[in-house]
């Protein structure tokens, strides 16, 4: 059989642990036996960000500005424990958030979805995909614990100018912060959301507190506002899709009550507890995708979990472990499926849709790894196999 042909580098970002034994798994299962993968790849395991004073990250990120389109596995991220076990020469910062830093992105997570598998919540029958605006806030507050006295926000502009407002005359001890956040960063965050709710055909909604924070989040709302009004009205209109603006309690009430099928951007803070929410009820953090995107459209594909470190120290020790590797396929479709659409390689892309559909089938047909078999109410009982096992299912009905 002739394998598909690739015309453009996609930027390939290896990673740590667990993630790292599927990494290769799944590229010799089920992609190079069908794929002449082309890809420009940058290990990103601890290892290598020590050794090379973390520039291999740096390297990555500029690959994905370079090609538009990357797929990174699982890493860890150092803490005293990992400086320990790795003999680290620093605590190397989290690559995904230098990565997301450099490409200026938003974060969208969305879930996979099984028959036999039922979010907790029954009416929602398509994915919710989840944007979080991951700059500022509550993340980056300046925060005082503070006697008895008066507390004032201060401003002073480039020319020396003060502007001052009376927080609160505290009578009592008592705590205060301040938050912010740049027009630059919502900006950015706005556009990848137009953007990448145009690219995936889904209505797009946006929620804040504006009726409070009329500053604040009046902002954002404005920023969002303007943005879509002078780029993107028409797009939206041509695409069959709608941007919505509600408050975030409005937001949480349609959200329960909705059959899904939408994008959802959040604030910070709103997006970091949502994303939990929302992820836990549709059932498994294995079945979890996610997506970087620029606002001047550059992608980077993952699973949303981690480096699955418990199964890793089970595979050191020699035992089958049954760690369930679907976000991290669909990571890959995600990045072969973009890259086609870029390049006019209706093949790839369509090379990415079948094995979606091979991967989704065998679990739907009750050949489950262990995590998924503890939620199945799928008619017939399921099966639960090991990595392998589970990996060659896929590739059987990838062949037919
Ligand atoms: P984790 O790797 O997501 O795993 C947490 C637990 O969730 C696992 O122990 C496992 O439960 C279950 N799980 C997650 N993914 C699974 C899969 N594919 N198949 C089956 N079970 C799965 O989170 P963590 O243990 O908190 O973090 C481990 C390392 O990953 C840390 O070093 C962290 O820095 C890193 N991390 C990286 C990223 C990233 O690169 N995007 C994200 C998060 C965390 P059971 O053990 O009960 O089976
Ligand atoms: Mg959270």
């Amino acid at each position: 059989m002739e394998r598909i042909k690739m015309s453009t580098p996609l930027v390939e970002i290896d990673g740590d642990e667990m993630t790292r034994i599927l990494w290769a798994d799944i590229k010799r299962e089920l992609l190079e036996p069908f794929v002449e993968l082309k890809t420009e790849y940058y290990d990103l395991s601890l290892p290598e960000r020590d050794k090379s004073g973390d520039q291999i990250t740096v390297d990555a990120a500029n690959a994905i500005k370079k090609y538009g389109v990357g797929v990174k596995c699982a890493t860890i991220t150092p803490n005293a424990q990992r400086m320990e076990e790795y003999k680290l020469h620093e605590m190397w910062k989290s690559p995904n958030g230098t990565i997301r830093a450099m490409l200026d992105g938003t974060v969208f997570r969305a879930p996979i979805l099984v028959k036999g598998i039922s979010p907790v919540v029954k009416n929602w029958k398509q994915p919710i995909t989840i944007a979080r605006h991951a700059y500022g806030d509550v993340y980056r507050a300046t925060e005082m614990r503070v006697p008895q006295g008066k507390a004032e926000l201060l401003f002073t502009d480039l020319d020396g100018k003060e502007t001052r407002a009376t927080v609160y005359n505290f009578e009592c001890p008592g705590v205060l912060s301040a938050q912010y956040n740049k027009d630059s960063s919502i900006r950015s965050f706005a556009r990848s959301c137009f953007q990448y709710a145009l690219d995936t055909r889904q209505d797009l909604w946006f929620s804040s507190k504006d009726t409070i924070a009329k500053k604040y989040d009046g902002t954002f709302k404005s920023i969002f506002q303007e943005i879509y009004e002078a780029d993107y009205k028409e797009k939206f209109e041509a695409a069959g899709i709608t941007y919505f603006y509600t408050l975030i309690d409005d937001a949480v009430a349609r959200i329960i009550r909705s059959k899904g099928g939408m994008i959802w951007a959040c604030k910070n803070y709103d997006g970091d507890v949502m994303s939990d929410m929302v992820s836990t009820a549709f059932g498994s953090l294995a079945m979890m995708t996610s997506v970087l995107v620029s606002p001047d459209g550059n992608y980077e594909f993952e699973a949303a979990h981690g480096t699955v470190t418990r199964h890793y120290y089970r595979y050191l020790k020699g035992e089958q472990t049954s760690t369930n590797p679907m976000a991290t396929i669909f990571a890959w479709t995600g990045a072969l499926k973009k890259r086609g659409e870029l390049d006019g390689l209706e093949e790839l892309v369509r090379f990415g849709e079948k094995l979606e559909k091979a991967a989704i089938d065998t679990i739907e047909a009750g050949t489950v790894t262990k995590d998924l078999a503890a939620l199945w109410e799928g008619e017939t009982p399921a099966t639960a196999v090991n990595t392998a096992d589970f990996l060659a299912a896929i590739r059987r009905r990838l062949e037919q």
